[in-house]
């Protein structure tokens, strides 16, 4: 079998296994609470919150899908003209072309370059933060968390680059089957370190304080047997307002964080509900899930690429022989961002199917319907949310339940529970 059949072959294997993946880790027999009970909710939130969140969300709106058309046009225009090509060859002219300034410094000016068309979206959306008192940042400090961002994505990205690149080189029947490997190995091992490594790059972590709320979550952690060491307290506070929790990495970097600004707006009960989610995404193995199904998706992609790369038209638009050199990374991107825009909405519903699991955790084993509602409310108040979003926008890439559904599916675990 020649080197484009094993190809067809493994990325054969990998959609099956993403589909079967996708069939047993994800819980889809979940659907959401009734319409009429969040509508109901809808009603019983103050009509000024709903109407400000509203008014915050459509001001972010126009510049949203813009940086996303931005991105498409430049992505386009980069990757299926030979105008990307000549930009990666321009930077690498002064190191007289050769190919691993091509491959690193090349290719990041192509994605830097690609960044400043959108930019000034970044900005104006700044500027509706700060207008709407949800942003605690000087431009100062969003231009070095810019900063920050562009360095930690110019060193992964310059190891990516150079293995890729290299294996190209060196085997040039057969890069997709190492790239393939690759790229699944570098999403586990990113989703691996993230915590310890890029985390702490931008916010710093401190173990809660002792106290009573302390006690209370460490005893919730033991009576839902999830090993955690510890809660941790982010600095977001610096940034924002706005109230989060999440967990990250897995095995020995799996963490609890919880924002300071949660702590400050919050009722203890309110934050041991949060902390009660995010104990359900813990203990359904959330993050490793996601870590998985995101290195088979990384490892398709690579071998799709290496397929539809040997496209001619493709390569004749880009003005490239091969979809393996560096000159083609445009087209890659491009092929990439063209993905990325179908990915979304299936990476969202998959998402909010695991909220609904986290939540519906939270409740069983908080027990406190009450609370989960209060804080549903509090989290929408606080952070400006539309509790009811335009319904194309919720489908196309909304993450989490939106705050009727959550506050509907807690009256509903209370119906039943009879509380
Ligand atoms: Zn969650």
């Amino acid at each position: 079998m020649t080197p484009r059949g094993w190809a067809l072959l493994t990325l054969a294997g990998l959609v099956v296994a993403l589909v079967v993946a996708a069939a047993l880790l994800v819980p889809w027999s979940r659907p959401p609470a009734p319409r009429v009970d969040q509508l109901a909710a809808l009603r019983d939130l103050p009509a000024e919150q709903v109407a400000r969140g509203r008014e915050f969300r459509s001001a972010l709106r126009p510049g949203g899908w813009a940086a996303l058309a931005v991105g498409l046009l430049v992505a386009l225009a980069f990757g299926l003209t030979p105008l990307g090509g000549r930009l990666v060859e321009l930077v690498a002219r002064p190191f007289g072309g050769h190919w691993t300034a091509q491959a690193v410094l090349g290719a990041m000016a192509v994605l830097f370059v690609a960044d400043l068309f959108t930019l000034p979206l970044a900005a104006w959306r700044q500027t509706i933060l700060t207008r709407y008192g949800l942003s605690t940042q000087g431009w100062a400090g969003w231009t070095v968390d810019l900063l920050k961002s562009y360095a930690v994505s110019a060193v992964i990205g310059a190891v990516a680059l150079l293995g890729f690149y290299t294996v190209t080189r060196l085997a040039p029947r057969w890069w997709w089957a190492l790239g393939a490997a690759g790229a699944a190995g570098l999403v586990v091992l990113l989703s691996f370190v993230l915590p310890v490594l890029v985390e702490p790059v931008f916010n710093r972590f401190t173990p809660m304080e002792p106290g009573p709320l302390r006690t209370e979550l460490t005893a919730l952690a033991a009576r839902d047997q999830v090993p955690v060491r510890d809660v941790l307290v982010a600095d977001a506070s610096r940034r924002t307002r706005a109230v989060n929790a999440y967990v990250s990495g897995f095995g020995p970097t799996r963490r609890v964080v919880v924002y300071d600004t949660l702590l400050r707006e919050a009722t203890p009960a309110e934050v041991t509900s949060v902390v009660a989610h995010e104990l359900g995404h813990a203990r359904e193995r959330d993050v490793l899930t996601g870590t998985l199904t995101g290195a088979l998706g990384a490892a398709a992609a690579v071998v799709a690429l290496y397929l539809l790369g040997s496209a001619g038209p493709l390569l004749r638009l880009a003005g490239v022989d091969s979809i393996a050199e560096p000159r083609a990374f445009p087209l890659v991107i491009a092929l990439v961002t063209m993905a990325g825009l179908v990915a979304t909405p299936v990476q969202a519903a998959v998402s909010r199917r695991v909220e609904a699991r986290a939540d519906a955790h939270a409740l069983a084993l908080t027990g406190d319907p009450a609370t989960f509602e209060a804080m549903q409310r509090r989290l929408a108040g606080v952070n400006l949310a539309d509790p009811d979003p335009p319904r194309w926008e919720f489908l196309y890439s909304a993450s989490h339940p939106s705050t009727v559904e959550r506050m509907a599916a807690a009256r509903a675990y209370a119906r039943e529970a009879g509380r």
